[in-house]
């Protein structure tokens, strides 16, 4: 795939958290899944050895400060990191809240579904996200702007 055919390229790939230079954060629209959030580099690359050490380093920064973020403000039963870019081969973190009550817990979000979903739990935890996302946008702030002034 190249650039020019890219989805993360062509567009923002969810609701933008936070523009920074080199990198963005964006919370993923994934129903059942609210605090599902991306760390999207903007450079087109495909793999995370593409980009330098320091590049490297930013990246896992941003990953590390958007975990914290969640773990503080919504107490997940676990954080899952992955970066897989099969489907878009354009390097991207997912950073995904997990809780013993979702749909799928403890398998991976892209597994089968082993429960229903929990509505009140996952509206209680929507109401959160705007904390968490402040938090973000707070430690991030030194690497760009938070997407609403
Ligand atoms: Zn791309």
């Amino acid at each position: 795939m190249t650039a020019s055919h890219c989805p993360l390229c062509a567009g923002i790939g969810g609701v933008l958290v936070f523009q920074g230079e080199k990198f963005r954060v964006i919370r993923a629209d994934e129903p059942g899944f609210p605090a599902f959030y991306r760390v999207v580099w903007t450079a087109h690359v495909a793999e995370f050895s593409d980009l330098g050490e320091a590049d490297r380093n930013l990246c896992m920064a941003a990953v590390t400060v958007v975990e914290q973020a969640l773990r503080t403000q919504l107490q997940p039963t676990k954080i899952n990191l992955a970066a897989l870019g099969n489907v878009v081969p354009h390097l991207h973190w997912h950073v995904i809240g997990r809780f013993d009550w979702d749909t799928h817990f403890p398998a991976p979000v892209w597994a089968e579904a082993k429960r229903p979903a929990d509505a009140e739990r996952l509206k209680a935890l929507c109401v959160k996200l705007e904390t968490a996302e402040r938090e973000m946008v707070g430690c991030l702030g030194q690497w760009g702007k938070p997407a609403v002034a």
